[in-house]
């Protein structure tokens, strides 16, 4: 995906583009080797939404044509978080629902129509080519899968978007560089998803939902999601290596362990129509190319290359979309790619910083992650935003900054307006061992104010 949104701003600023890919890309949106994470669910957030809206400008008329479902995300949508169930009411918050393999497929139409766009495929990008005092990238070599032999193309600029595959470390290390130290954090999270037809004549006012975990204890969550194809995506995910089954009749008693039934209900009754997909690479992992002191120009990498999220959060592509227009921004300020990369990478680490602060504060709630441990200010953002979350029953408005910064439409401060702060600190010295609210079970109608 990251590959994609980079070669759609390139082709604002070169005259020719190449996009390598090594599969085989699929005729229909289907599952392909070089994209597992495809069968799970992927969320795209509102910003990641708008943002390829502006890139691909018939994009969403594509998705209104395909009938893909529109969720009203604070009306239509079902969270049952620790606090219980989230309050529901009508918003401008809008999610297009629709498999990753779909919304790949889509875009890859829309950038093809470019006439300055050239895909290869099945090629394996093995190696880079670089000066004689390897201090510019002036190509790639390539191992063609079709014709089973070696290629070079010669390039001004290179983006490498292999994701969590990246292999610029080790071509850096070949080329006499020092390699990016890695920061990772893992809650060791399983996922584990099965497709179903949504049976005909199926009743609810709700279009999905998410029953999440509970931490520290609680390591289960699962979530139902519509996609194209009147299709529900099920992911049942487990963190602390509390991985959910594959097999059918265990993947339904994970299901039925969730903190609340309504989900084993609805596919106890429902008939699967895929095999069970497992994945467990999620880690939060982040290449530090910013603090590098020297590296070739002419070669930077995106996406998951550089920053994976643990994906429950659901950044990873607006993530990409963010960091494709900062590659723009990068270009214009750069046009002629003088001292790019450096530069490149500082304003890189700028956008992925608070995806990558909320990700890793949350997976420090679990005591079983690795790679580091809440310091003092996650701690106080931790007890700030669960106190923030047990008002939103009463305060829609709260509820409703809260999701524009998970969709990542406001920034993290957003949630310390003073007139919350005053009502958090209010609250605490009220209640102040308030934990849950008491909405546990029933589901709540929608809010018409
Ligand atoms: C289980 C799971 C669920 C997720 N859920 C969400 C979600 O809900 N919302 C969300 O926004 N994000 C989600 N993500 C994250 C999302 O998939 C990625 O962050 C996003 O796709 C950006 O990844 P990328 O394009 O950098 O890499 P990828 O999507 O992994 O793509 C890398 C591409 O590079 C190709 N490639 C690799 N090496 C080479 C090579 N040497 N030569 C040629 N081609 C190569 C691969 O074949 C592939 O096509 C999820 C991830 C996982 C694992």
């Amino acid at each position: 995906m990251a590959g994609l949104l980079a070669a759609r701003i390139l082709l604002n600023h070169f005259e020719r583009v190449t996009l390598v890919e090594r599969d085989h890309f699929p005729s229909q949106p289907q599952q392909r080797h070089g994209v597992p994470q495809g069968s799970h669910v992927h969320v795209l957030l509102i910003q990641g939404q708008q943002i390829l809206n502006d890139l691909f400008p018939c994009l969403e008329q594509e998705l209104i044509a395909a009938e893909v479902p529109q969720i009203n995300w604070t009306a239509e949508w079902l969270t049952y978080s620790i606090r219980g169930w989230h309050p529901r009411f009508p918003s401008d918050l809008k999610v297009y629902a629709c498999s990753r393999n779909f919304l790949e497929w889509k875009i890859r139409h829309l950038l093809t129509a470019n006439q300055k766009l050239e895909i290869l495929e099945d090629c394996q990008v093995q190696n880079l080519i670089a000066n004689s005092d390897q201090s510019q990238i002036i190509g790639v070599e390539l191992h063609n899968r079709n014709t089973n032999k070696t290629q070079h193309i010669q390039t001004d600029f290179i983006v490498d978007a292999g994701g969590r595959n990246s292999k610029t470390p080790q071509w850096l290390t070949t080329l006499g560089y020092q390699p990016p130290q890695e920061t990772i954090i893992n809650s060791f999270l399983g996922y584990a998803s099965c497709w179903y037809q949504k049976p005909d004549g199926f009743e609810a006012d709700w279009k999905g939902l998410l029953i999440e975990a509970e931490p520290p204890n609680k390591t289960r969550g699962g979530v139902l999601y519509p996609v194209e194809g009147n299709r529900w995506i099920v992911t049942l995910m487990g963190s602390g290596k509390d991985y959910p089954p594959t097999d059918e009749q265990e993947f339904l008693d994970f299901a039925r362990s969730l903190r609340h039934p309504i989900l084993s209900e609805v596919i106890a009754k429902t008939q699967p129509i895929s095999p069970i997909y497992s994945y467990r690479r999620t880690e939060n992992r982040l290449l530090h190319y910013e603090k590098l002191p020297q590296l070739p120009e002419g070669l930077i990498a995106i996406g998951d290359a550089v920053c994976a999220f643990n994906p429950i959060y659901g950044q990873g592509m607006t993530t990409a979309a963010l960091e494709a227009l900062m590659l723009d921004k990068c270009l214009q300020k750069r046009e002629n790619l003088a001292q790019f990369t450096p530069y490149f990478y500082q304003q890189l680490y700028q956008v992925i910083q608070n995806p990558w602060m909320l990700a890793t504060g949350e997976d420090f709630r679990w005591k079983t992650t690795v790679g580091g441990k809440a310091n003092l200010s996650t701690l106080i953002l931790q007890k700030y935003t669960d106190q923030l979350m047990t008002m939103t029953n009463k305060n829609h408005n709260i509820y409703y900054i809260w999701l524009k910064v998970l969709h990542m439409l406001e920034q993290p401060t957003a949630l310390f307006h003073p007139q919350f702060i005053l009502q958090v600190l209010q609250q605490m010295a009220r209640e102040p061992f308030s934990t849950v609210e008491d909405n546990l079970s029933k589901i709540p109608t929608i809010f018409y104010e």
